[in-house]
């Protein structure tokens, strides 16, 4: 069962002076509950201006006592911080090393949204992280607890909108449930709603562990790690480093999930220096508490293995979502949930949108979005998914990601690549360069389903999976999938 931890005995925000770095939604989340629980919160932004849902958040937190502050100058915020109890930081804030000596000289302490709320949290915390994987395998946690009977909680940077009309979901059985409102919120938002007694299920990025250090989740899972992000972490080393944060403060009665196929993951344990017990998972070996052979996942269950379900029996395709199953699984079996339940949920589950997600069929194609692929690892994972003929789109947003490991492993039954976005003239260089030459770009996704149109053979799969992020010629991952799913439709079905 849960260990009752993740919370710092007897921490009051009242009377505290807090600067919230970040006027986004994880930062006005931080200071509603601050100026709620009588804190006070200056918020400041490099920014000079705010529109829209953000804005309308703004005048709300002004109306209960907070300040903002758009793009104050180092001066100012240097003063802020000599005069601040607490600094929270938001995931996409990188601290000045002068700001970051300023706070360390007057004894400003330094936090992120996750760490103060974990602090706050009167119920025990099940954190998952991993470079891919977190949000599918949360999704399927939070079905699982739920059917056991818990008050369950899913927060993090699930879904990152505000607006329904922009959320994605996962499906489960006839049912969309929606990351927005009340399920996937930033976890401060969701703050006043949890009982003690209850669960709360956090997807938790390294962005954010980076600033948590006295995290303390009951149950911690970590699902993989591959090159990302590492422009923000500087190196690897830093990368597994945040990862290893997440199970640092755990020990004797916690639960460490690991994946045993990964050796970065149990490097990151092994540098967290944390003592969990270990609970793993491994898509071979039979000695892990979760494993998986010849069509069947199992689960150890009073060290003997017991059918946890058929691989026929679970709708989300390839190897990397038995991972994602079996984490999950764990996860809730270390919670106390039943099998039955478990086992009952993942027949339902139907996948999470942008995530390998079926489109339809279209004169003999499937066609598939896999728009939530931004790196090459998420790629790779979705093309071994499939035997059928594959038709790739390929390319987006250049964040300098290095896609050999893509090339290395291309297989033969990619029968041919559409370049997009703007990591195009690169791709297409690598590619020629490699005398991969089933190739063509075509810019956007437009023109790739131009091509689909007048060169798809039955039996075809189209996948999108572009290995790259979305923002060269969209808002975010999400609004490419809709306008890839609605292109779709227009340019294939005529609707
Ligand atoms: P995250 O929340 O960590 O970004 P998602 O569940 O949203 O993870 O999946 C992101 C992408 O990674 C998708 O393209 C998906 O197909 C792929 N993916 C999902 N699970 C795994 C896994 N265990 N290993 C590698 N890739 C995965």
């Amino acid at each position: 069962m849960l260990n009752e931890v993740g919370k710092k005995n007897g921490y009051s925000i009242k009377g505290k002076r807090f600067i919230v770095y970040g006027a986004a939604r994880s930062g006005f989340a931080a200071a509603g509950v601050i100026l709620r629980r009588g804190g006070t919160a200056i918020i400041i932004d490099d920014a000079s201006k705010m529109s829209g849902e953000r804005k309308r958040i703004a005048g709300e937190l002004i109306a209960d006592g907070g300040i903002i502050l758009l793009g104050p100058s180092l001066e100012t915020k240097r003063e802020l911080l000599r005069d601040a109890d607490t600094l929270i930081l938001s995931p996409g804030v990188q601290l000045a090393d002068e700001l970051r000596e300023v706070s360390a000289g007057s004894g400003c302490e330094i936090m992120g949204e996750l760490g103060l709320a974990a602090r706050l949290c009167p119920c025990p915390i099940i954190a998952i992280s991993g470079s891919n994987g977190k949000t599918t395998t949360v999704s399927l946690l939070f079905e699982f607890l739920k059917a056991a009977g818990f008050r369950t909680h899913l927060v993090g940077n699930v879904g990152s909108s505000y607006d329904a009309a922009d959320a994605s979901g996962y499906f489960i059985g006839e049912k969309k449930v929606l990351f927005a409102g009340e399920v996937g919120v930033p976890f401060c938002e969701r703050l006043d709603a949890i009982n003690q007694g209850d669960i709360v299920v956090a997807e938790v990025s390294s962005y954010q562990l980076e600033s948590a250090a006295d995290f303390h989740p009951g149950i911690a899972v970590l699902l993989n790690i591959v090159e990302d992000h590492l422009a923000r972490h500087g190196d690897m080393d830093g990368y597994i480093a945040a990862k290893g944060r997440m199970m640092a403060n755990q020990g004797t009665g916690d639960t460490t999930v690991l994946n045993v196929d990964d050796p970065l993951v149990m490097e990151a344990y092994k540098v967290g220096g944390g003592s969990g017990d270990i609970i793993s998972f491994s898509l071979h070996d039979e000695n892990a508490d979760a494993y998986s052979r010849d069509g069947i996942v199992y689960i150890k269950v009073d060290d003997d293995p017991a059918l946890l379900l058929k691989r026929e029996e679970f709708s989300l395709p390839g190897d990397h979502n038995i991972e994602n199953l079996m984490a999950a699984a764990l996860a809730a079996r270390a919670a106390g949930a039943g099998l039955d339940g478990i086992r009952r949920v993942a027949r339902e589950f139907r996948g999470v949108e942008h995530r390998i997600e079926w489109v339809g069929e279209f004169n003999g194609v499937n066609v598939y979005n896999d728009s939530k692929a931004t790196n090459p690892d998420s790629t790779i994972k979705a093309l071994a998914a499939f035997d059928q003929p594959v038709v790739l789109i390929l390319g987006g947003y250049e964040k300098g990601s290095d896609f050999t490991p893509l090339y290395e492993i291309l297989p033969d039954n990619v029968r041919h690549m559409l370049i997009i976005g703007s990591t195009s003239e690169r791709l297409d260089h690598e590619l020629g360069a490699r005398g991969i030459g089933n190739r063509t770009v075509a810019g956007d996704l437009a023109a790739a389903l131009d091509w689909i149109k007048s060169n798809g053979t039955s039996g075809d799969i189209l996948l999108l999976s572009p290995a790259s992020a979305s923002f060269d010629q969209y808002e975010s991952y999400e609004e490419r999938g809709r306008v890839f799913k609605k292109l779709t439709k227009e340019k294939l079905a005529g609707k």
